[in-house]
């Protein structure tokens, strides 16, 4: 099955809002195993919309579509598809009982709107249509089948789009499938993309089902093995020797195996599992590395306190750090890094620490000490590791490079214990 993703507004044309669903569509196709093989984007114009749509029903055997379906004139997705696809719209007295409710409670809590005329044009459905309640909004979303061809249309906004996806339209694109693809994603941090690659090159060269792909992010690598089997326990028992292949080779770089597992929360549940607690010193990151770790829900039970120190002044008032050391090795030092972790323990109780100090630029760098350059300490009860990196790239690239190492360095800490 081939899949198209038409994203319709003229909002996205303009770059007045970032087209977040077509990333949706394309990420759902992709662990679904359905190919995709264009992504459109197309304005409120009932014109280049019949285009749009003809060419890709021409081309795909489904077409994902998102937004246009509201009340408004403007919002004509609904009737451009059934034109297209010679389906008639009815009136469906259930959804209309669904918008009357959902407008009275609506009009509780917004006693100065109104119901209007227009409202009740998202109670027509394509005739032989599969209507898809909305619970977060008035629009259903619609599944339209015709001579071989589907079309998914739901409503622009993600927050009443992905409910409607994730507990409908998975499932009726599921049950079109007669394979089914099952997915895990193994997350590595510490080790590069090429050498990832390097290190399994026989297991992607060989690989039919299950198979391989690698995905770079800033400073991790993720593997996605993917199965296709007729349910789910088959695909899983073909998955198991590669994911155990894949630890062996990996070991303690991997991370999760979670898909929604981030950095972040490993880093925080390995603390928690430890009894540790955090205090995390960043100069050059700005805090960070502090911010990614309150990222992860229940943060509070490891993290003690963070210190943005970016002063040399505050380095020594808030971290200990000597002046002597600051005077002959410089802020962006292996020794400063050391004082600054082990002055984070220290000075807040905690019993570890992550320090960050170095040149971010593009301004502040020496050819001895060049834009780029990073110390991190990290303190582990009472035991400190210094790093030296170099990153490359802008200002914010190496702010990125470096929170995602700090994080790296600090479960690699743990872990060595
Ligand atoms: P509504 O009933 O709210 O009008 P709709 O189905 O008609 O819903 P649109 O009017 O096209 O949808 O878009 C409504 C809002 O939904 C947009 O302002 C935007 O916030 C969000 N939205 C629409 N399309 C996308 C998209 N492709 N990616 C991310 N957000 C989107
Ligand atoms: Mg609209």
């Amino acid at each position: 099955m081939v899949a198209e993703i038409i994203s319709i507004g003229t909002e996205i044309l303009m770059g007045n809002i970032t087209n977040t669903n077509a990333v949706y569509f394309a990420r759902q196709c992709a662990a679904l195993g359905i190919d995709c093989y264009y992504q459109d984007v197309v304005g409120d114009n009932e014109e280049r919309m019949t285009q749009m749509i003809r060419t890709a029903l021409d081309r795909s055997d489904l077409i994902l579509l998102s937004g246009g379906l509201g009340p408004t004139e403007d919002d004509l997705t609904k009737e451009v598809v059934c034109k297209v696809m010679g389906e008639p719209l009815v009136e469906d007295p259930h959804t209309r009982a669904l918008i009357q409710s959902y407008m009275e409670s609506h009009l509780k809590s917004n006693p100065d709107s109104a119901i209007t005329a227009n409202n009740w044009k998202q109670a027509l459905v394509p005739e032989h249509g599969i209507v898809l309640d909305n619970e977060n909004g008035t629009a259903p979303g619609l599944i339209i089948e015709k001579n071989g061809k589907t079309a998914v249309l739901l409503p622009g906004p993600p927050i009443e789009m992905k409910p409607l996806f994730e507990e409908r339209v998975i499932p009726y694109l599921r049950s079109k499938q007669e394979d089914i693809l099952y997915s895990h994603m193994i997350k590595i941090c510490g080790i590069g993309e090429s050498a990832v690659e390097t290190e399994i090159l026989d297991l992607i060269d060989s690989q039919t089902n299950p198979t391989l792909a690698t995905y770079a992010k800033t400073g991790e690598v993720h593997l996605r093995v993917t199965a296709k089997a007729e349910n789910e326990e088959k695909a899983l028992a073909l998955m198991a020797p590669v994911e155990e292949e894949l630890k062996k080779r990996f070991g303690d770089h991997i991370y999760t195996t979670d898909e929604e597992v981030t950095l972040e929360e490993a880093v925080v549940h390995l603390m928690k599992k430890r009894n540790l607690h955090l205090t995390t010193a960043e100069s050059c990151t700005g805090g960070a590395v502090a911010s990614r770790i309150v990222n992860v829900p229940g943060a509070s039970e490891i993290l003690e306190q963070g210190l943005v120190t970016y002063s040399n002044e505050a380095k020594q008032r808030y971290l200990g750090v000597s002046k002597e050391t600051l005077e002959q090795y410089g802020a962006v030092s292996a020794q400063t890094a050391r004082e600054m972790a082990e002055g984070g323990c220290c000075h807040t109780g905690t019993e570890a620490c992550i320090a960050i100090t170095g040149i971010a630029g593009p301004g502040g760098g020496t050819p001895e000490k060049p834009v780029g350059l990073i110390y991190m300490g990290c303190s582990v009860n009472g035991k400190t590791t210094v790093k030296e990196y170099q990153f490359r790239g802008n200002r914010t690239k190496i702010r990125e490079q470096a929170v995602v190492k700090a994080l790296t360095l600090l479960r690699y800490c743990i872990l060595k214990q």
